[in-house]
């Protein structure tokens, strides 16, 4: 619960009967907003773990991503490269393309726009 949008919700007496009231708006943004930070910190306190001493591998910090929702799998998986941007174009070759590979994305909460 966010302290902030539940204080708007009661002071204005947003209800659901004006979905495009601009408060109801500002309340759904704020919690929005409280959920990618919510996710954001859980990611960094997963990557601080190791934190003064040690270091992330690789594994340890896709699963982290994938847990905080920053990573997500294709499904289907992809028979051609998802784009030129994507990471299963460095890491595959040719021949593993027809039986579709495995390809994560980054989500809308780690590229914006989310
Ligand atoms: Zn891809």
């Amino acid at each position: 619960m966010n302290d902030i949008a539940e204080q708007l919700r009661r002071h204005y007496s947003v209800d659901g009967t004006e979905p495009e009231h601009p408060i109801r708006r500002a309340i759904a943004e704020i919690e929005r907003l409280t959920a990618e930070r919510d996710a954001l910190r859980a990611f960094g306190w997963d990557v601080m773990v190791c934190w003064p001493i040690g270091a992330v591998d690789r594994n340890d910090l896709h699963d982290a991503a994938v847990k905080h929702g920053l990573l997500v799998k294709q499904d289907p998986r992809p028979t051609a490269p998802c784009g030129p941007t994507c990471v299963c174009v460095y890491d595959l070759t040719f021949g593993e393309w027809p039986a579709g590979v495995e390809c994560w994305m980054k989500t809308p909460l780690l590229t914006g726009g989310a």
